[in-house]
């Protein structure tokens, strides 16, 4: 099962954000169009229903192509509609930049059993990579929130953190800030190639990035937190694919499609082309329904462990903790769902190398 058993629908619910950060994909997409800037509430609805038809997870997450509790509204509205689907059997998922007011975090405090807060560390690294549309800090408001819900006895708590390269050497730093805070949990990324973060060179940077996550992984250890990130998701048990895009688990978007992944938060008039692929799915509002399509979900559901051991991971020893990796990681670089990207075996091997594997159930589930 791996990292695929986080079965759940996301809701992108708003595609506006009130952070600038240095490293966002969607400063490269062209301008919203106004009506693509937040769900429609009967879309969500939809596809809450067809989720819950075809899959015994009664679990929802908000996230967006930017903040989701922009549309703070919506997003009750749609809380509340899956309530009456799921019944007490809902659980709840938010990842937000953490932006937010006093009066949204009540509501959190209430509603959300698992919350990821982006943050990326001591405040001169949070408020350099993640300042404010206007230019502003944002490590206070960010930082009041992350100490409000660190040790929450109802809800999950971590933090998602972007690591830029110049800031690798400060990686035990970081994690030591947010065992500050109160946080146990945290998952850590570089900063990632993308159209927006286009590089000379054609790399990830995932090697060097695994070399001080193995540092950071140790300290954690010592202080009893728990750490992750995209390349060791599945060390914990065997998978039989990456993690839930591969099901497909729906994200819908702003405009109106399902897709399969975090990165594919909105549809093709914005998307870079290699990422279509990853999109399965069509909001049709005068029918009040959700067209799917066959072939696209097909060959989304081929992206599997077996698959990918006849193919293009044919002979690899860690298939069974890897299945091919993050989609569109490697999808950027390679410019298909099927084909590994070298840099990112290396770093994998690298890293199930040096730390435990198969490590049991991890206490948690990212991205
Ligand atoms: S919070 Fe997310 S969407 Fe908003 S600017 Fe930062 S990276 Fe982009
Ligand atoms: S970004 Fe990677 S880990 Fe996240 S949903 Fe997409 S494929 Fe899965
Ligand atoms: S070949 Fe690479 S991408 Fe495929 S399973 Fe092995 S390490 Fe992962």
């Amino acid at each position: 099962m791996g990292h695929i058993r986080k079965q759940m629908i996301t809701l992108m619910t708003s595609a506006r954000c009130n952070l600038a950060c240095v490293y966002c994909s969607q400063r490269s997409f062209p301008a919203l169009a106004p009506g693509d800037e937040t769900i429609d509430i009967a879309f969500a609805e939809a596809g809450m229903r067809d989720f819950f038809a075809s899959n015994p997870s009664r679990a929802i997450r908000f996230f967006g192509a930017g903040e989701p509790t922009l549309a703070f509204e919506v997003m009750k509205e749609v809380r509340d509609r899956a309530r009456r689907l799921a019944g007490d059997a809902l659980r709840v998922e938010l990842q937000s930049n953490g932006l937010f007011s006093p009066e949204v975090a009540d509501w959190v405090e209430r509603h959300v059993d698992i919350l990821w807060l982006s943050y990326d560390g001591p405040p001169e690294i949070q408020d350099r990579n993640r300042p404010t549309r206007g230019g502003g800090r944002s490590s206070g408001v960010v930082g009041e929130n992350l100490r409000r819900f660190a040790d929450s006895d109802r809800m999950q708590a971590g933090i998602r953190a972007t690591v830029a390269p110049s800031d690798f050497p400060r990686i035990v730093e970081i994690v030591e800030h947010f065992h500050d805070l109160g946080l146990r949990r945290a998952c850590l990324a570089p900063v990632y190639s993308s159209t927006a973060n286009v590089r000379g060179e054609r790399s990830l940077g995932l090697l060097e990035f695994a070399r001080h996550f193995v540092r950071a992984d140790e300290a954690a250890r010592r202080m009893g937190m728990s750490l992750s990130t995209h390349l060791i998701v599945n060390f914990d048990e065997p998978v039989t694919g990456y993690c839930r895009a591969c099901t497909p688990c729906p994200h819908l978007t702003t405009d109106g499609w399902v897709s399969c992944c975090d990165e594919t938060p909105l549809g093709p008039d914005y998307l870079p082309g290699i990422l279509q692929d990853l999109i399965y799915g069509r909001w049709e509002p005068e029918a009040k329904s959700i067209r799917y399509f066959p072939e696209a979900l097909a060959r989304i559901r081929a992206r599997n462990t077996d698959n990918l051991r006849r193919g293009g991971c044919s002979g690899c020893d860690l298939i069974a903790n890897c299945s091919g990796g993050c989609l569109p990681k490697n999808m950027f670089m390679t410019g298909d769902l099927f084909t590994p990207y070298p840099e990112w075996c290396e770093a994998v091997r690298y890293l199930a190398s040096r730390l435990p594997r198969p490590q049991g159930l991890f206490p948690f589930l990212h991205s």
